[in-house]
């Protein structure tokens, strides 16, 4: 089992690494999502979903749109989550960065802090892992340790299972105190990714959604959708894909109505753009684990 996600994690955790060294106050969001997506694939592993690259009080599932201008500015909090994969085996990791050097001492303070309390909640719910315990358990460490630096988790995110191939095998890990029963079984391979804020602690969705997945066969009557959906259940599958992914295969405005097409009839799922309920800044730090009997292996370190 640790064999198997041995390769993706490698690949994973090195692409982390260098996208904190690559981003820059100034940089458009699009170089840094190419960056990492090419980065994953020069070193031998399948993209297993689009970068995402979520600013301020956007949470998740922000990833550029072909051609996006928004750009990174300096004092922003910047959640970077990627995922690579090799023959389906997913490694999904996720790091915040406060971008740029002439912040005001206070906010730099508050989004460091805020950084600092995902990340011990992730470290905190990392070390209660192992094979018995119940998942309730889990989210409850990993919000004290949230609420003991002042910030406040998601209540409404929470880390999952991961099976070869599916990002989310259905089982949930919360980021609160959940009375939840179920177990961790030796072998469960689960990312954990505690999202920290000053805010409410909740997420709401927006109109946008960049972020896709294939569902099921439709009979269309536009072409271009047609053709859309017949490319993006070849290339992609079960794996959640960028609309920015599929303009070598269809012109921007094609692309637009065709998605919207696939949306309405179902054949395809939008992951809509999440931000946080009280427009408050959020941070994320995620790590994925295999869980043993005596603990858990990380295997994006
Ligand atoms: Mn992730
Ligand atoms: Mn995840």
């Amino acid at each position: 089992m640790i064999d198997m996600y041995k390769k993706p994690g490698k690949i994973a955790s090195k692409v982390r690494k260098d996208a904190i060294n690559y981003v820059k106050e100034d940089m458009k969001i699009l170089d840094l999502v190419e960056f990492v997506e090419n980065e994953i694939v020069d070193l031998g592993g399948g993209i297993a979903f689009p970068c995402n690259v979520s600013v301020n009080e956007i949470t998740a599932h922000y990833t550029s749109p072909a051609g996006d201008e928004n750009i990174i500015k300096s004092g922003d909090v910047v959640k970077i989550d990627l995922g690579a994969h090799v023959d389906g085996y997913i490694a999904d990791t996720a790091v915040s960065v406060l971008v740029g050097d002439d912040i005001p001492e206070e906010l730099r303070e508050k989004h460091q802090n805020m950084i600092l309390a995902s990340q011990e909640g992730l470290e905190s719910g990392i070390s209660a892992i192992r094979a018995g315990v119940e998942i309730g358990k889990v989210g409850e460490v990993i919000g004290k340790a949230i609420n003991d630096r002042g910030f406040n988790p998601i209540s409404n995110l929470a880390g999952h299972s991961i099976d070869q191939w599916i990002l989310h095998a259905g089982l949930s890990i919360p980021n609160i105190k959940e009375n939840n029963p179920h177990k961790l079984e030796e072998g469960d391979v689960i990312a954990i990714e505690p999202f920290a804020t000053d805010g409410i602690g909740r997420v709401t969705d927006m109109n946008e959604a960049y972020i896709f997945k294939f569902l099921r066969d439709r009979p269309m009557r536009l072409v271009h959708a047609e053709r859309a959906l017949k490319v993006i259940k070849e290339k992609y599958g079960n794996l959640n894909f960028s609309g920015r992914w599929l303009t070598s295969h269809l012109s921007k405005h094609h692309l637009n109505a065709a998605m919207r097409m696939l949306v309405s009839s179902r054949a395809v799922y939008p992951f809509h753009v999440l931000r946080e309920k009280t427009n408050a800044v959020v941070a994320q730090t995620e790590h994925t684990v295999i869980v043993e009997s005596d603990g858990c292996t990380i295997i994006t370190e």
